[in-house]
């Protein structure tokens, strides 16, 4: 007879984990189906300082493993495969993989969300030759040289502060003339001697050889277009949901994120969505966890309700 799972989790970040952990301590038969490598955004941060119980802070990619581990210490279960569809609108939902098939009693959605591109010709060309989406992944390769970072969020400041230790110089580009960025960034921001501020400007093209040796960027207020020359460029304009298998099967928001309140359930019963991918105030790991928790615990009263 084919297993049927209590809880399928789609996406080992730091929202599937804690489902993860709350479901198998629970008893509940728990697998998590993970793409790539566990941690989810985490993977792409340095040190997280605001996750509580870490003193001096924690590296994102160590935090991810402790996660997993933490949840794999009840039963919880890792299957790397990518998740190609799914059916979730019976009783046993049926989740279709690379591998094949998996069932489950409940799913829980945890895909999180990837970095937005510029939408500029020859990005994904110039991807990993220039174009980086994750500062703290790739600035190493700019030992002593000159980046841009785009973007002016909380991501795109730590970036360029992160850049600034690094490489020579550090230009942030920003399409509007103040930060969205909290207060707490503003001033080492600020002070911080090789990054130089590019207000009210968009980049347009990139200039490139077999690489980007810069950007032609547009001042939005005076309509002049100009050169930025410099070794790599860092997108940091924000994610967007990873929820292209669920478009048509799950209400979606204007902007792709998962219909579901801090109850984290969905349109559909016994399908779940925690963490950056549903639609939420704040989207923080401690949010994502906070998640984690929620939908095991409706999962859980969901199956011994049937
Ligand atoms: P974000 O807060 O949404 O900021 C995105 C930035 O990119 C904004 O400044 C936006 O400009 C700009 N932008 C968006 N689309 C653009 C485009 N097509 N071209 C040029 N610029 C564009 O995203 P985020 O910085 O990645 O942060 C995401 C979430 O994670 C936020 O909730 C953030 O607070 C959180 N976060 C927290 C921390 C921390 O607290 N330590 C660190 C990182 C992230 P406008 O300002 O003009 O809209």
């Amino acid at each position: 007879m084919e297993r049927i799972y209590d809880v399928i989790i789609i996406g080992g970040g730091p929202g599937g984990y804690t489902c993860a952990l709350y479901a198998a301590r629970a008893g509940l038969d728990t697998l998590i189906i993970e793409r790539m490598s566990v941690g989810g955004q985490l993977t792409l941060t340095g040190t997280v300082d605001n996750y509580p119980g870490f003193d001096e802070g924690i590296e994102g990619i160590e935090l991810g493993a402790k996660m997993q581990k933490g949840a794999e210490r009840f039963g919880a279960e890792t299957f790397y495969d990518e998740v190609i569809s799914v059916e979730l609108s019976g009783d046993i939902k049926k989740i279709n993989a690379y591998s094949g098939a998996f069932l489950a009693k409940t799913v829980v959605i945890a895909t999180g969300a990837n970095p937005r591109e510029l939408g500029l010709e020859n990005e994904a060309k110039m991807t990993g030759r220039g174009i980086h989406y994750c500062a703290h992944c790739d600035g190493r390769f700019y030992k002593d040289k000159v980046v841009a970072v785009v973007g002016g969020g909380n991501s795109a400041v730590s970036d360029a502060l992160y850049l600034s230790r690094l490489a020579k110089k550090v230009y942030l580009i920003h399409r509007r003339d103040t930060l969205r960025a909290t207060k707490i960034y503003h001033d080492s921001i600020m002070k911080s001697e090789n990054i130089e501020f590019i207000w009210n400007t968009t980049v347009e093209s990139l200039i490139t050889d077999k690489r980007v040796t810069g950007a032609i960027v547009k001042n939005v207020t005076t309509g002049e277009f100009s050169e930025v020359m410099c070794d790599g460029i860092f997108v940091s304009i924000g994610r967007d949901p990873a929820t292209k298998l669920f478009e048509g099967i799950l209400a979606l928001d204007e902007n792709g994120y998962i219909i579901a309140d801090e109850s984290t359930k969905t349109n559909i019963d016994g399908v779940y969505a925690v963490g950056d991918v549903r639609t939420k105030t704040l989207r923080q790991v401690v949010t994502a966890v906070s998640d984690g928790a929620t939908a095991a615990h409706f999962a859980e009263e969901y199956i011994s309700n049937k």
